[in-house]
């Protein structure tokens, strides 16, 4: 045989030598787990299409975010369902809002622990859009500039009631520099801005829409959300959030996007998250379920190419566990 200069398999003997040389490794810190809290429910819930995940009564959502951060994790995402849906999303700017009242309880009972919100109206309106929506004859709109307004409020109520950031995630045109403007105004200048900056429209949101109680009405979110085949419109967004204000800018699904994850990080360079959405996390869980896949190693694969691609943080249903299989 040829004598070999180069044997790349000497760096892969041992164990040690593994460890030594390995590029990527996963910690704690880089995980968000993300909280459902429900004014409908006296106790918690569990949501039947993604296992081990539970919308949590609002008196609930303290001790659990306490939970999260005994595990190490530094940050969760809390979605709200308010007791009552309108066409003016009103819950979701109330004062005294599901979400404004959990943020104040996770505040007090861990105030370490940072507190970001999903800002929103889907949850909110009757019909399940995430904007505000006018009829024309047959055919539906959804109003952007009127929807801005109502998510500026939502943000500025979300960081009145102590959220450490805001995540938009609607995708209207302009409402992140909308938001950063008027967070400023309200003496908000150190809340931060995670924006939903490429958000797909995907078949993976099946479930969430069932933890979320969102499936809109009528019509579908391709008027907002991104067509799955644009990766430069992808890039061309995430430009415009970072002109705008972003701190952290996010793409969403996770799987079916690493290229538009790879050339956001490396284009610009910002602290770049994703969320593994709970369709992705569906599939795995359904497939451990029936022992066709090993759960934990799975998991551990899917969040290391996460973050080779580039991820700097992970939104995923598997935070906690996450935070334990990774501790060293
Ligand atoms: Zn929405």
């Amino acid at each position: 045989m040829r004598k070999l200069l180069r044997r790349p398999r000497r760096l892969r003997r041992s164990v040690a030598l593994r460890d030594l040389v390995r590029e990527n490794s996963l910690s704690a810190h880089d995980f968000i787990l993300p909280l459902f809290v429900s004014e409908k429910i006296s106790c918690r819930r569990p949501i039947g299409s993604m296992p081990g995940v539970e919308q949590l009564a609002p008196n609930e959502v303290a001790a659990e975010a306490a939970r999260a951060c005994a595990t190490g994790l530094r940050a969760i995402i809390l979605f709200g369902i308010p007791s009552e849906k309108d066409e003016r999303a009103s819950g979701a700017y109330a004062e005294k809002g599901v979400v404004q009242e959990a943020v104040r309880a996770i505040k007090k009972e861990c105030p370490e622990l940072l507190v970001i919100t999903d800002v929103c109206l889907c949850e909110y309106m009757s019909h399940g859009h995430c904007g505000v929506t006018r009829m024309d004859g047959e055919h539906f709109h959804v109003h952007n500039d009127e929807s801005v307004e109502l998510l500026v409020k939502t943000a500025v109520s979300h960081a009145a009631a102590g959220a450490d950031l805001v995540a938009p995630s609607d995708m209207m045109d302009g409402r992140v520099g909308a938001i950063r403007e008027a967070l400023d105004t309200a003496g908000f200048d150190q809340t931060a801005i995670l924006s939903y900056a490429a958000k797909f429209a995907s078949a993976f949101y099946g479930p969430f829409r069932e933890a979320a109680e969102s499936p809109p009405q009528f019509g579908d979110r391709r008027t907002y959300q991104m067509d799955p085949a644009n990766a430069r419109e992808a890039l061309r967004e995430v430009a415009l959030d970072i002109e705008e204000g972003a701190d952290i800018v996010m793409v969403k699904p996770a799987l079916p996007y690493l290229d538009i994850l790879w050339r956001v990080r490396e284009r610009f360079g910002l602290t770049t998250a994703v969320y593994h959405v709970s369709g992705e996390y569906a599939m795995v869980k359904a497939a451990a379920e029936r022992g066709w896949i090993d759960e934990r190693q799975a998991v551990l694969e899917i969040m290391t190419g996460l973050k080779r691609a580039g991820a700097d943080l992970i939104v995923t249903y598997w935070a906690k566990e996450l935070a334990e299989w990774t501790r060293r």
